[in-house]
């Protein structure tokens, strides 16, 4: 048992103690996921078998590392745990114990996508403005609703909560709910939410299949238990409720999901709920260097709600922690694509060890431009997954009508995609007889002459005996021929085959992606039921970082903070810490919100192990204008013994082409022409910006090196042929000529896929790159 020799006496006494309820509430870097991890792999060595173990981890990911890791331990035995985020291990469960609760055991999974369509389907149904209804909204809200376990019925009786859609002129919100709730059961389907919801109803109602999980899962482990909601925490307990082997670890001050129901309470009724619980306190942060560590407990000291905590470092001292400061957005993806490949030539790093960590990710842009312009090879984590593209959807809307027809989504989505003159008027007239019968869509496209008579029947007709063909076909085929027939006879590959834009055979190549994966599948040898159908379940849940081959691949790492949760890099960039962006500007009206979004930059800092640095621009477009930004608040609160504040970069960049300060004469250029009144455009010298425009700096920047952006713009010479340049709509380009004088400059642009585009300049909002 070596590797216990790696866990200090703490850790190790919560590894060991196997029997009872345990918690562990440390410090960020403390090694609470190590415990955890050790903890299985000791339980296996003592005879448990894996069988009998659960672990919920926060992202597939984490569940990846933590398996890979047990593995070497104990070896292969490590696959039989059952060990997944609280969605896939719970799908799982309800693929087995559906049709207890009426549900077939190919439901659909609605993506959130799914669940807003459908929600804007009610809304049209029930006349309800839109715009007051916003389906967002009323998403959160039903959300929020199976999150607190509050079906329809009690939410429509439940004072409180109509008291408050009514203060918010929502008043009909619990009979969307309602509707919503009624017409995935009818369409076999069930959202994000549900998976959770439903394993709560099916433990409630079924004390057979409660005490069969029961016993199955002997013991349970939950890391980032911080982050759970109410509905994850009532299934914990209710499975733990006949071993009481269940141990959980968080930190309070990670807990950053609070906006998606997740509640610290849990942390605190664990205590309640469990009288004979065991505490364990993780002091030693192993993670960071003493500087990061001292500047994260100065970050969180600013929070009142918090438990109180010690956390230290033995690490190297370390360097400070770098704060720099950009002009614009592209400046500061500079700076941070910069200072990557010097810290990987000069020190020897490779690109795995840096990440960029951002709060919105619509940042990802400047960042991976400046990146792609030095020829660093990055990943995008979190982003749109794969499986999200619309072609990709298309096509796995037919494989789920296969398996379960009854699936009004997708229904929706591909009766009229090839067009077959299926349009919104007959989906409609579908979807309103089905409703007056009382029965699915389905079974009203199967019976058109009967319901809905018309010239459309022999359409419907078509489009339902070639659905029933790929459910035949899927019967005696395997998962990758049945794929590539349904590929094939929906006519989906000859549409995209047939659009030969770059984007068009970007699509097509998708859609082999997909086969190819599919193929795979059919070839794996670990499974024994390899059809479509089964490759077809969980892909709902599945994300872009759920990809194989990302670890052989040395790529810098870029990020939400959100998406960063437990993961550890050496070099961290946290970027775009501003005012109104981080903290976010919706967090500024309560303390709550504050503190949260003090947490986000707590977990942000403590992914750091040695270089820490922190970026912020003092103007940046938003909402496509240019706007003055000051340094977020957070910088303020640090303590400054612990930073290096650099406002003046070099004259000269340290690597790439071009001067800093070119680039800001360029950027003030810009500025000045496509922000300020038409009088100053066509001032033939400009006017030098006031101090007034100037952005603002706090205090603790020493003034005397702010450079003043102060150059009288010659707009004329703000752009030039063959500049790159970046119009909103219609992305990169190159000018090809300019004609015209101010205020009435025209360019011709030539954007990649587009061809030539005549602008003119004073309303194009063209950017330069
Ligand atoms: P977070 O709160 O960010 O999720 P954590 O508490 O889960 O952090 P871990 O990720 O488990 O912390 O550990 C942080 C780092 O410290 C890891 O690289 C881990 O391998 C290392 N580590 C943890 N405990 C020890 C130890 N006793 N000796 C050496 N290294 C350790
Ligand atoms: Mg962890």
């Amino acid at each position: 048992m070596d590797y216990l020799a790696g866990l200090n006496p703490q850790q190790r006494a919560a590894v060991e103690n196997t029997q009872g309820p345990a918690m562990i509430v440390a410090g960020a870097g403390s090694g609470k996921t190590r415990v955890i991890t050790y903890r299985v792999a000791y339980l296996i060595e003592k005879g448990v078998d894996p069988f009998n173990i659960l672990v919920l981890t926060f992202t597939n990911k984490a569940s990846k590392d933590m398996r890979e890791r047990i593995m070497k331990v104990v070896g292969a035995e490590a696959k039989n745990i059952w060990m997944g985020t609280f969605h896939s291990v719970f799908s799982k469960i309800l693929r087995v114990e559906a049709e207890k609760i009426g549900y077939p055991s190919n439901f659909t999974i609605y993506d959130t996508d799914d669940s807003k369509s459908l929600i804007r389907t009610i809304l049209r149904e029930l006349q309800l403005d839109d715009k007051l209804y916003n389906a967002n909204f009323v998403y959160n809200r039903i959300s929020s609703a199976k999150n607190n376990l509050v079906s329809y019925t009690e939410y429509m009786e439940n004072a409180e909560i109509q008291a408050e859609d009514i203060s918010n002129k929502r008043p009909l919100i619990g009979v969307i709910y309602e509707t919503y709730a009624k017409r995935c059961f009818k369409a076999g389907a069930m959202d994000f939410d549900d998976l959770l919801f439903k394993t709560n109803i099916l433990l409630k109602t079924h004390p057979d299949v409660l005490n069969k999980y029961q016993q199955k899962f002997k013991y349970l482990m939950v890391d980032e238990y911080q982050d759970t909601n109410f509905s994850q925490y009532t299934i914990v307990k209710k499975l733990a409720a006949a071993y009481q082997n269940i141990c959980v670890v968080g930190d309070d001050a990670q807990s950053i999901y609070a906006f998606r129901g997740a509640n610290i309470q849990n942390i605190l009724n664990f205590e309640r709920d469990y009288p004979d619980l065991k505490v364990y306190k993780l002091e030693q942060n192993y993670r960071s260097t003493q500087n990061i560590v001292k500047v994260a407990n100065s970050i969180i000291a600013n929070n009142k709600n918090q438990l109180e905590k010690n956390v230290f470092s033995d690490n190297e001292s370390g360097d400070r922690i770098k704060v720099q400061r950009a002009f614009t957005d592209n400046e500061e993806g500079k700076i941070v694509a910069d200072s990557i490949v010097q810290d990987r030539t000069t020190k020897g790093y490779n690109y795995n060890d840096f990440a960029i960590l951002y709060r919105t990710n619509a940042q990802s842009r400047a960042m991976e431009e400046a990146l792609r312009k030095l020829n660093v090879p990055y990943k995008i984590y979190g982003g749109l997954s794969f499986y999200q593209r619309k072609e990709i959807k298309d096509l796995i809307a037919y494989f789920r009508l296969t398996f379960n027809p009854a699936d009004e989504e997708a229904i929706k989505r591909v009766i009229n995609y090839p067009k077959r003159g299926l349009g919104d008027t007959t989906v409609e007239k579908i979807s309103v007889a089905a409703d007056q019968h009382n029965i699915t869509m389905w079974q009203v496209i199967c019976n058109p002459q009967q319901y809905i008579p018309g010239r459309i029947a022999n359409q419907l007709n078509d489009f339902a005996v070639m659905i029933q063909s790929f459910a035949a076909e899927s019967k005696k085929q395997d998962a990758y021929e049945t794929a590539l027939y349904i590929a094939q006879h929906s006519g989906i590959l000859k549409e995209l085959h047939a659009d030969q834009s770059e984007e068009g055979r970007g699509r097509h190549e998708n859609i082999q992606e997909l086969l190819n994966g599919i193929k795979e599948f059919g070839e794996r040898e670990d499974i024994e039921d390899r059809s479509l159908a089964v490759f077809m379940q969980d892909i709902a849940l599945l994300t872009n970082d759920d990809k194989k081959d990302d670890k052989e691949k040395d790529t810098v790492s870029l990020m939400t903070i959100h998406s960063s949760k437990g993961l550890e890099f050496k070099n961290v960039y946290v970027v775009g810490l501003e005012e109104n962006l981080f903290p976010s500007q919706m967090s500024l009206n309560s303390r709550t919100d504050l503190e949260e979004e003090r947490r986000l930059f707590y977990v942000a800092v403590t992914r750091a192990e040695k270089k820490l640095t922190l970026t912020y621009s003092t103007s940046r477009y938003r909402w496509g204008t240019l706007t003055n930004c000051e340094p977020s608040r957070f910088i303020d609160e640090i303590d400054a013994r612990f930073l290096e504040i650099e406002v003046v970069k070099p004259a000269k960049s340290t690597l790439g082409e071009g001067s800093f300060n070119e680039e800001r004469r360029t950027w003030t250029q810009q500025r000045d022409t496509f922000t300020k009144p038409k009088p100053s455009m066509s001032s033939p010298s400009g006017t030098a910006t006031t101090p007034a425009q100037r952005p603002k700096t706090t205090s603790m920047l020493p003034k005397a090196h702010v450079p003043t952006p102060g150059f009288a713009p010659d707009a004329a010479n703000a752009f030039q042929n063959g500049m790159e340049v970046e119009h909103e709509k219609f992305g990169f380009g190159k000018i090809i000529s300019l004609e015209g004088t101010l205020p009435d400059v025209k360019a011709t642009v030539f954007f990649q896929g587009l061809g030539n585009k005549q602008l003119l300049l004073k309303f194009a909002k063209l950017r330069i790159v």
